[in-house]
């Protein structure tokens, strides 16, 4: 099984990858995560990243482009993948096609999360992450309740960029959901309402 998750920044795509990749046995291909791990590393990769990533802008796409087409020759992709958080222009859309058909290999659905916009700042604005696990909850905790670590803010959760990253997302992303509508492999998922209801949908549109 082959996915593509498209929303907002906020639309709950990391916490439904998650739970995903945990049902189907499948590869959790997320760029934001790769982009983070190397802002962190400190790597050339990081610091090109870095100065987009802090502004809500979007990393050029030949950048992104190179770091999914890398994932995608590891041998854990070949049971099947979830990609969250890329494409998210045309140009990554196009280019995603090209290598998989090069792989011989084909998206099976793309999976559209949708939530309103003013719901989204209040998401984004009080999420908050364990620095252990990674677990993705809001200010309502204080530790994590997976396993008890420590939680932070990322820092493009901050309003301004929030705004920011949600105009972006407008602009270039958006526009994938007419794409992939155009071939046929678009679910919309109403994204405002409990995790588990969410998960139950998705499911139901890609079994
Ligand atoms: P995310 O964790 O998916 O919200 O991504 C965090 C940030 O990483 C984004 O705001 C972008 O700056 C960058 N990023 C992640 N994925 C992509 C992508 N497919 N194309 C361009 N920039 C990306």
């Amino acid at each position: 099984m082959n996915i593509v998750l498209l929303g907002a920044p906020g639309a709950g795509k990391g916490t439904q990858a998650a739970k995903l990749v945990a049902e189907y046995d499948i590869a959790h291909i997320s760029t934001g995560d790769i982009l983070r791990a190397a802002v962190k590393a400190g790597t050339p990769l990081g610091l090109e990243a870095k100065s987009f990533m802090d502004s809500g802008a979007l990393v050029p796409d030949s950048v992104v482009i190179g770091l999914v087409k890398e994932r995608l020759q590891e041998e854990d992709t070949k049971r099947g993948f979830i990609l969250d958080g890329f494409p998210r222009t045309t140009t990554q859309a196009v280019a995603l096609d090209a290598e998989l058909s090069g792989l011989d290999r084909d998206i099976d659905a793309a999976i559209a999360v949708i939530v309103d916009p003013e719901i989204i700042v209040e998401r984004l604005t009080s999420r908050r992450l364990c620095k252990s696990c990674g677990y993705i909850g809001s200010t309502a905790d204080t530790n994590c309740p997976q396993c008890g670590g420590e939680m932070y803010q990322r820092d493009d959760d901050k309003a301004e960029t929030v705004r920011n990253r949600l105009e972006v997302y407008e602009t270039a992303t958006a526009p994938l959901i007419e794409y992939y509508r155009g071939s046929e492999l678009l679910v919309e998922v109403e994204g405002d309402r409990p995790v588990d209801e969410v998960f139950a949908a998705i499911k139901r549109a890609i079994n």
